[in-house]
């Protein structure tokens, strides 16, 4: 899924760039001169307006018969596999309805030169030896784990899961038109190119295969087999945030966006860049923000994206990164369960009183507590944290009738975040009344205890009083 290669510095990119722009201004003069663009195929040469030139080999579909390959064709993928028919047929309808979705998400392609379709050739590979045989594999040192792409074409291991297989072969399409018109060499950083490509990838899929909607967040388990983020988040996020270092460097957002290892193949890395590509498209507070990086293609385009959004949102995000992912689950209800942005903790009360709203998932309290310095809560009220048949009323101690986290649902919860987001607590029980000592200065957020995929039939809130000492 991933290029897998290192990224190269700025300082490559910016030459790049000069021979690319160098190469579109001949490309435009030789254009100039010629009496009918349309049937120019130069190769090498393109002018800005045009995205790189089609360089997929032509099939020869007789000799992929007679190595056990069947060819299925689209308006924009050519499927080339030794998959069962009934595993694969749906997928070509599939992608032309994905790239519908891409235009419409990510901008229009700049046109072919030629004014062809854009269309891939995929290859769903079950044994490797028939597409060996028909000599359609990319160079041996392109490494197929999962999947790959090289300009127009990529290459997948057939998958046991059919909604992975889907997945799978629609994260390579992804990446191949958001490096058409650039090429794979000038791109975003891998935690977004593999972030969007997952993102949009994620997919539900309809009876009519048109009306398929991408970039979903799964509502439940069942129907999404073999994808993973959500529970690769979940198990990671209880195991480390106990280990303040092992969480600063593996889970923090200055590491999903820095990663030491650049070659981005756990499947911790694609959960994180999904995670964070997910959230920043769909935060209300913070889409606004950030909704200018979908037309980014290049580096360059995508780092003046990254300095035009605020340093105060960016130091925000750092404080939701790990408060989202304690609450990331299938069903996450995005009216409800997103921590508000903008809400800093500066203040250091000896004595303050909020309102908790059982239908809200984190709440900021506003209130920092000093590194060594004890935070008391004292929490009251009656709340209701279930509908159906009728409300279940709870008190601050939770009610035992149902659990969330392996707690009692309604329990007052705390968890605490380092004002730079680089250390976070675990879930802290509070119930009736609790202390808290800060390790490191941190900012106080509190919620009824609850999963963020059912917050919507909760109503009333809580009384809490906090004094630090
Ligand atoms: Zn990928």
């Amino acid at each position: 899924m991933s290029p897998r290669f290192d990224y190269p510095a700025d300082w490559l990119c910016s030459t790049l760039r000069a021979v690319r722009d160098s190469a579109r201004i001949l490309a435009l003069f030789l254009i100039a001169l010629m009496p009918d663009p349309g049937v120019v195929n130069c190769g090498m040469i393109f002018a800005d307006e045009f995205r790189l030139p089609d360089d997929r080999p032509v099939l020869d579909r007789d000799k992929l018969e007679s190595c056990g390959l069947s060819v299925l064709e689209s308006k924009h993928l050519i499927l080339v596999t030794d998959a069962p028919l009934a595993e694969v047929q749906d997928l070509p309808v599939l992608a032309d309805a994905l790239f519908v979705e891409l235009q419409r998400q990510l901008g229009s392609l700049k046109p072919d030169l030629n004014r062809r379709d854009f269309q891939l050739t995929g290859y769903v590979i079950g044994a490797k030896e028939r597409f060996e045989e028909a000599d359609v594999l990319p160079p041996e040192s392109v490494v197929i784990r999962h999947g790959r792409h090289i300009g127009y074409q990529f290459w997948m291991n057939n998958q046991s899961s059919p909604y992975y297989r889907r997945h799978l072969l629609l994260h390579e399409f992804i990446h191949c038109f958001m490096m058409c018109e650039h090429g794979m060499a000038d791109i975003p950083p891998l935690w977004y190119t593999e972030g969007i490509a997952e993102c949009l990838a994620t997919h539900e899929l309809s009876e009519d295969i048109k009306s398929s909607r991408f970039g979903i967040l799964p509502a439940t388990l069942n129907g999404f087999e073999g994808w993973g983020r959500i529970a690769e988040i979940q198990t990671n996020m209880t195991e480390l945030t106990n280990k303040p270092t092992q969480w600063q460097s593996l889970m923090s957002l200055e590491c999903v966006r820095n990663p030491k290892d650049l070659n981005f193949a756990s499947d911790l890395q694609y959960a994180q860049a999904w995670a964070l590509v997910w959230l920043i498209r769909n935060h209300p507070e913070l889409k606004p923000h950030f909704s200018p990086m979908s037309k980014a293609r290049t580096r360059g385009e995508f780092r003046d994206v990254e300095k035009s959004v605020p340093a105060e949102v960016w130091q925000r995000l750092a404080v939701l990164w790990p408060l989202f992912l304690a609450s990331l689950t299938e069903g996450f209800e995005v009216e409800h369960s997103f921590p508000p942005l903008n809400v800093a903790a500066s203040k250091s009360p000896a004595s303050e009183k909020l309102e908790l709203q059982s239908g809200k998932e984190w709440q900021a309290t506003g209130v920092l507590i000093k590194r060594g310095a004890t935070v008391r809560l004292n929490c009251m009220g009656r709340y209701s944290v279930h509908n159906k048949p009728r409300p279940w009323i709870s008190e601050p101690q939770g009610i035992t009738i149902d659990y969330a986290y392996s707690r009692p649902l309604g329990e007052i919860t705390a968890m605490l975040v380092a004002p730079g987001g680089s250390v976070c607590s675990g879930r802290i029980p509070i119930g009736r009344e609790g202390s808290i000592n800060a390790e490191v200065d941190s900012e106080l957020w509190l919620q009824v205890n609850d999963s963020a995929n059912s917050r919507s039939d909760n109503s009333g809130s809580a009384s809490v009083e906090i004094r630090i000492q």
